[in-house]
């Protein structure tokens, strides 16, 4: 079977989209560029397997199934209470 990574609508994008970087860049500057991911996220057909897999992997760093690092932090701790739903358009 096919990994899932194969679908992944991020798999021809600029991989720095995903993961800005707070050095030498303006708050306004960083939020374009998740906004930018985000939009990306909002179209990819894996976006829950992406998001598991970044949650169950401890990922701390980029944009991930359309939410960022602190986002994917608050979705783990609520657990099962927290319903996982596709990440807003944000194009
Ligand atoms: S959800 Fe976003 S980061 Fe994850 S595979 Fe899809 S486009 Fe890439």
């Amino acid at each position: 079977m096919e990994p899932w990574t194969h679908r992944a609508a991020c798999r021809d994008a600029d991989p720095d989209l995903f993961f800005p970087i707070t050095e030498d860049r303006t708050r306004r500057t960083i939020a374009a560029q998740v906004d930018r991911a985000k939009a990306v996220c909002a179209r990819c057909p894996v976006w829950s397997q992406c998001l598991s897999y970044a949650i169950e992997t401890r990922q701390d760093h980029g944009i991930w199934g359309g939410l960022t690092a602190s986002e994917r932090r608050r979705l783990a701790r609520n657990g099962t209470e927290t319903r996982i739903q596709r990440p807003p358009d944000a194009a």
